[in-house]
């Protein structure tokens, strides 16, 4: 009877892993990924046995438990199982059907942090989302629910507020936050692909974030509301080497 070992991958980029996470991948005899993980990531695993799991978003995703009854059933012929997870696994990633199934099962499990979409994106922008005084409290939010449904929060939850899996519900999700009380001016960043080569960034007003959508349209993004979406004065985030300048938006109805 072996072990599993949960590992956050971080937000994409193969070298945003933990070292003990890459430590852990190295010894890995099947590693169970998600669709987000970098290619990269399986040069750190020479000697596993790599299974794609495809979960992303709401398409192409095996069923969650026959995810866990293949976790159970790897676990019980091979003494080091990974489940490869993008970000970090605690954050929106299924962790806890999988942690009950090992559990049920008797097998020994071990979680190593990532590093979350939402520090990523901070980093990404260099826009800190606690600030000193002004920015107390962060949550971090779904905007869908389990039956595809959308939710946001009332006003005074967090002073910032970054909702994951929103892609393809901007507009809604703006108007959302407008009816719960936040101001139509709020700033909002959206940033998909945060802490890749070819992340994108993004500035709105709620009351304008739908336009966000068609420039991260397909992209992984978050959507990162209140005290921190706004800029530091004079901050100047690296842009890898994609400029925003070299992606075009699609224009609507061409
Ligand atoms: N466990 C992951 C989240 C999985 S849910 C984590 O901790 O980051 C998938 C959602 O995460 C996506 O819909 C998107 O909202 C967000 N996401 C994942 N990778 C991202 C990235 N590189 N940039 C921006 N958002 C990302």
């Amino acid at each position: 009877m072996g072990r599993v070992v949960f590992i956050g991958a971080g937000p994409g980029a193969a070298d945003l892993i933990t070292l003990r996470g890459a430590a852990r991948l190295a010894e890995a005899e099947v590693v169970l990924a998600d669709a987000l993980a970098d290619p990269a990531l399986r040069a750190m695993a020479p000697n596993a046995r790599w299974i794609d799991v495809g979960k992303r978003g709401f398409c192409d995703a095996t069923a969650q438990t026959t995810i866990d009854a293949l976790l159970v059933k790897l676990a019980r012929r091979h003494a080091l199982v990974v489940r490869l997870k993008g970000g970090d696994p605690s954050v929106f990633g299924r962790l806890e059907e999988e942690l009950a199934a090992l559990a049920a099962a008797g097998i020994a499990s071990e979680v190593v942090p990532g590093v979350t979409a939402a520090l990523a994106a901070a980093a990404e922008t260099q826009r800190p989302l606690t600030r000193r005084g002004r920015g107390r409290s962060v949550s971090l939010a779904t905007a869908m629910t389990a039956d595809a449904g959308l939710q946001a929060g009332g006003r005074g939850r967090a002073d910032t507020e970054v909702f994951y899996m929103a892609g393809r519900q901007l507009g809604a999700l703006g108007r959302r936050l407008q009816q719960a009380g936040w101001p139509a001016d709020t700033p909002v960043s959206v940033v998909s692909r945060a802490g890749c080569v070819d992340a994108l960034a993004s500035d709105h007003r709620l009351a304008g974030l739908a336009e966000a959508a068609l420039l991260h349209a397909g992209r992984p993004a978050v959507v990162v509301v209140g005290v921190g979406a706004t800029t530091v004065p004079g901050a100047s985030p690296v842009r890898h080497e994609t400029d925003m300048a070299q992606v075009q938006a699609p224009v609507p109805g061409a």
